[in-house]
């Protein structure tokens, strides 16, 4: 009985802990987009490095090799250095990657 109870706390707690993780990551979302839309930067909240934005028929293969060699997470990334990655949001330290859908 107590081991259910207790059970059911700790799985709500880490269920809090996860809304909370989600909760941040979406209020990052918004501030980069709404950064990107006044032309401005927007930054890694780990490391400080400036996000690069894939945005399909915006960004170029050009931008997105150049991006791709300067950066240490993407540099062995075929794909990326033949101007080629997914829509999204990347840190070029591999912190933050987030893959969008434009439908
Ligand atoms: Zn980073």
């Amino acid at each position: 009985m107590f081991g259910f109870i207790k059970r059911f706390f700790e799985q709500r707690r880490r269920q809090r802990e996860i809304e909370a993780i989600h909760q941040e990551a979406g209020r990052n979302l918004q501030q980069w987009r709404e950064s990107r839309e006044r032309g401005e930067d927007a930054f890694c909240p780990d490391c400080g490095a400036v996000l690069f934005f894939v945005c399909p028929g915006v960004t170029t293969a050009e931008e997105i090799r150049t991006f791709a060699e300067e950066s240490a997470e993407y540099s062995g990334n075929k794909d990326a250095l033949n101007g080629w990655i997914h829509p999204g949001i990347y840190c070029p330290n591999g912190c933050v990657e987030v893959l969008e859908d434009y439908v």
